[in-house]
């Protein structure tokens, strides 16, 4: 039987990121076996078949000129083990969704930072499962996957399987991933703090970050000033005192308040200030169900770089003194935050501790930019996959030291490339998609 299709060319190409597109096709099943008839029907036509969360991804990632699969209607919890804190929740669930829905039961995620547009199938598969270094004893709180392969059978990888760490940062090639198994922890209150710092004490004082369950900082790429952020949890406080959304009246008004103040300061630096974004210069206490609301969404960095925390002092000299010779004037905002090692074969903080550098250009300084991204690439930094991605299989090999596992398991679970487009074929050195 042909599968149901909604044919809604307008909106893939507003929403499935990475630029204009127009799949033949694009469906958004709400049930399971549709998105199985969904993947059988790209099968036996030779098609292919790219997934998208929210399609938010400013890599290519979801471009496809046959079929795109949108799990926006695929979303809510399933199964929730309170004893154990495993919960298992549709891979289209925004991540406000899910936390609200974790905060009804008491839960929320070990790991902070989670922005609240995108789905929880497009974060892991990309490889963003939060970050923090303090509380975050185990950078990722994915426990299973369970996914729709290139055949349309159902198959799951159970947390104690050694495929789990390779598949799980997956960028939608392996199949359709259609249920996360995250484990949780106790919901808590939150309380984000704001302060001035210098960045030679951060960068020499890389410790006093792991006290915290997530730090970022703020830094124009000039002088030593930065602005930090820290944010931990803190024991729930009674219903009463709890914090509310951020856009109740009182934030608001404080937010305006901030604005002004913002807009004082000398001229030169007022481009790059006005990109940080509000919610880092606000401090704020909110209940885990408004957790994402702490968090930057992707509107922030037209650059992205992980690279070894130990790394980065030295990285980032190198980077003020060019910029600083380009310019009197700060150009550039540097966003840094922290994720301890991982295991994830295509994580960007696979094996080491990791400094995430997300770099924002003022209009016009395309050459700053573009000397920054060269510094990144020669220190031997990962690429978010977020971010379009230039390098060639053999360098990203370099760079992921489990390329190759993946790779190996990639052609083992979709030897005709399904789920590849001509970007992703690109990155894995296929020739024909
Ligand atoms: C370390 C790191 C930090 C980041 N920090 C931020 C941040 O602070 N703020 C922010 O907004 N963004 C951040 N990003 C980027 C952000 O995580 C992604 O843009 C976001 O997850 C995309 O979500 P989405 O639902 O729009 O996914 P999409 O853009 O829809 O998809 C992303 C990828 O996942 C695949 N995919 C999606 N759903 C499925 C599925 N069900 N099955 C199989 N594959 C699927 C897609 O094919 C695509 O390859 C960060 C990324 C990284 C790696």
């Amino acid at each position: 039987m042909k599968p149901l299709r909604l044919v809604r060319r307008g909106i893939a190409r507003r929403r499935a990121g990475g630029g204009e597109h127009a799949p033949r096709f694009i469906t958004t099943p709400a049930v399971l076996e549709q998105i199985q008839r969904e993947v059988a029907y790209a099968a036996e036509t030779g098609s292919h078949l790219r997934v998208a969360g929210r399609g938010h991804t400013r890599a290519p990632m979801c471009r496809c000129d046959d079929g795109l699969l949108q799990l926006s209607r695929f979303t809510g919890l399933e199964e929730v083990d309170a004893v154990h804190g495993i919960v298992w929740v549709r891979a289209g669930t925004r991540m406000a969704q899910l936390a609200r829905e974790l905060a009804g039961y008491g839960m929320m995620l070990p790991t902070l930072g989670w922005p609240g547009n995108e789905s929880i199938g497009g974060a892991v598969s990309i490889g963003s499962y939060g970050l923090g270094t303090g509380d975050n004893r185990h950078a990722c709180p994915v426990v299973g996957l369970r996914m729709i392969g290139a055949d349309g059978a159902l198959f799951s990888i159970g947390a104690q399987e050694a495929r789990l760490p390779v598949a799980r940062v997956s960028l939608g090639t392996l199949g359709v991933l259609t249920h996360v198994g995250l484990r949780c922890v106790p919901a808590t209150h939150m309380r984000a703090r704001v302060a001035r710092g210098s960045l030679s004490a951060a960068l020499k004082r890389v410790e006093a970050t792991r006290a915290h369950d997530y730090v970022e900082w703020y830094w124009h790429a000039h002088g030593d000033d930065i602005r930090i952020r820290t944010i931990d949890r803190r024991p729930r406080r009674p219903p009463s005192q709890r914090g509310r959304p951020l856009d109740s009246g009182a934030a608001r008004l404080r937010s305006a308040a901030l604005r002004l103040a913002d807009a004082l300061p000398q001229v030169s630096r007022r481009l790059p200030r006005r990109l940080i974004p509000e919610r880092a210069r606000v401090p704020k206490d909110v209940d885990a169900a408004y957790s994402w609301q702490l968090f930057a969404d992707s509107s922030l960095g037209s650059l992205g770089y992980a690279l070894p925390v130990s790394e980065l002092g030295d990285v980032l000299e190198s980077l003020g003194g060019v910029m600083r010779a380009l310019d009197p004037r700060d150009r550039v905002l540097l966003r840094v935050r922290y994720i301890c090692a991982d295991d994830g074969a295509l994580s960007p903080a696979y094996g080491q501790e990791t400094a995430v550098v997300h770099l924002t250009a003022a209009e016009g300084a395309r050459e700053h930019a573009e000397a920054a991204g060269e510094i990144f690439d020669r220190a031997g930094a990962r690429p978010l996959w977020s971010m379009p991605v230039e390098h060639h299989a053999a360098d990203l090999a370099a760079r992921f030291p489990l390329w190759e596992d993946f790779a190996t398991l990639r052609a083992d679970l979709d030897p005709r490339g399904l789920f590849l487009n001509d970007y992703l074929a690109g990155l894995f050195g296929v020739s024909e998609p």
